[in-house]
């Protein structure tokens, strides 16, 4: 298949106009200039008016969420096989909207792990999926009631160690408080530092990267001492987490979604003490994200995807949040792609590269002027993933919720 006409943003930049880009056998076999191609005489893509993207890679989703306005109450007494069933379907909603691959960063007894071999090996059709297992945190930490909790350094590589014996790509480190847990606080640390670089060291000692919740400086300051990779959401990042999360080269999750969807939805249902916290924190939230980037740090897009009124689907619209609080879209799309790709150590996916995977987005019109383009997911025109079509909307765009492949293309 090879498209021809489209503007092409390989991840990092867009490629000069003209550029046409060839797949075959699920990987993207060559891209150059359209007159290489003379001769070709395989099914073309006219993406004229179009961009052509590599699919987008969500750093931080739950899998076994799909954005119920009270998640400890949506996940209390269900079974495994209902869990089941509501990763696969998150999964391949996600996969719809344009999600081609993901990290789950807290689930519940490894079910989502389950579910992930089911995609990874192909025995199931669905995005390529990363996962920690389950949240680790303090006593009645944040999460506590899905994750395991230890205390003390010992007791926190146990539980390191229970999540790489359950298969888990990375570990997940619970630095403060959070917004959906009650009775925890955003500024209180939680882990403390020896806690956490006991849990890092022992991950690291396996190969596993650590990504650690932390909202507030003496949490995020604990795990960026620890040795963590990624920073997830930095709702208040002071000059000296900046400098000690640069000097490390730390990757910023900011998860902007949750709180603007949240303090958006006023649709009532979701405690009031969770609100509270979300007031707090947006306005911070914005300007901490806005100073690391423009010190220069490493930003890759994660949606905290599954959280209340954040259903898998609309991962996407986490650009938008990022270019509104002052990110270029340019800058955008890399954070969802190649700088996601480089966190999730996915060699071969996040660009658009020769030998690479055809995951692709093709979006009508210019993301690079307007984020919108890609972020709705009703301006998305086709989704491929391993080269086969999750999404071809090409005809009529009004088509996009009926062709999506979560009726239709489930290999089971
Ligand atoms: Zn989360």
């Amino acid at each position: 298949m090879l498209f021809i006409n489209g503007a092409i943003f390989d991840g990092e930049a867009l490629l000069p106009a003209g550029h046409a880009l060839l797949v075959e056998g699920g990987r993207i076999a060559r891209i150059a200039p359209g007159a290489a191609f003379a001769g070709y005489a395989g099914p073309t893509i006219d993406a004229a008016g179009m961009t052509i993207l590599p699919g987008l890679i969500d750093c931080h989703a739950h899998l076994v969420l799909g954005g119920e306005l009270n998640p400890a109450a949506a996940v209390t007494g269900i079974s495994h096989v209902e869990l089941t069933l509501r990763c696969l379907e998150n999964a391949l909603a996600s996969l719809a909207g344009g999600v081609t691959s993901l990290r789950d960063l807290g689930g519940i007894d490894h079910v989502e792990l389950r579910v992930r071999d089911a995609f990874n090996s192909g025995r199931v059709f669905g995005p390529t999926v990363r996962a920690a297992g389950k949240f680790i945190c303090m006593t009645g930490g944040t999460n506590y009631f899905i994750a395991r909790q230890a205390d003390g350094p010992d007791e926190v590589v146990k539980a390191v160690r229970e999540q790489i014996h359950a298969g888990c790509d990375c570990v997940k480190l619970m630095a403060t408080g959070g917004v959906l847990t009650p009775g925890v606080r955003l500024e209180h640390a939680q882990f403390t530092c020896e806690e956490m670089t006991a849990g890092v060291n022992e991950a690291r000692r396996f190969g596993r990267p650590v990504a650690s919740h932390a909202m507030t400086p003496a949490g995020v300051l604990n795990a960026v001492r620890a040795g963590v990779g990624s920073i997830e959401h930095g709702v208040l990042l002071d000059e000296e987490c900046i400098d000690e999360m640069l000097a490390r080269d730390v990757v910023l999750v900011p998860t902007l979604m949750p709180f603007q969807r949240l303090l958006a939805s006023n649709a009532g249902g979701v405690p009031e003490w969770a609100m509270e916290k979300a007031r707090w924190a947006s306005e911070r939230h914005r300007k901490s994200f806005k100073a690391y980037y423009d010190a220069g740090g490493r930003i890759a897009m994660g949606a905290d995807t599954g959280t209340p009124f954040n259903p898998h689907g609309n991962a996407a619209w986490e650009l938008f949040h990022m270019v509104s609080a002052g990110m270029k879209p340019a800058d955008a799309l890399k954070a969802g792609t190649a700088t996601a790709a480089d966190l999730l150590r996915l060699d071969d996916r996040g660009r658009l590269r020769e030998g690479f995977a055809a995951d692709i987005v093709v979006v009508a019109g210019d993301p690079l002027a307007d984020i919108a383009a890609v972020a709705d997911r009703a301006g998305h025109r086709l989704i491929l993933k391993d080269g086969r079509t999750v999404l071809d909307g090409r005809a009529s765009p009004a088509g996009h919720a009926g062709m999506h492949l979560r009726f239709g293309a489930v290999g089971v």
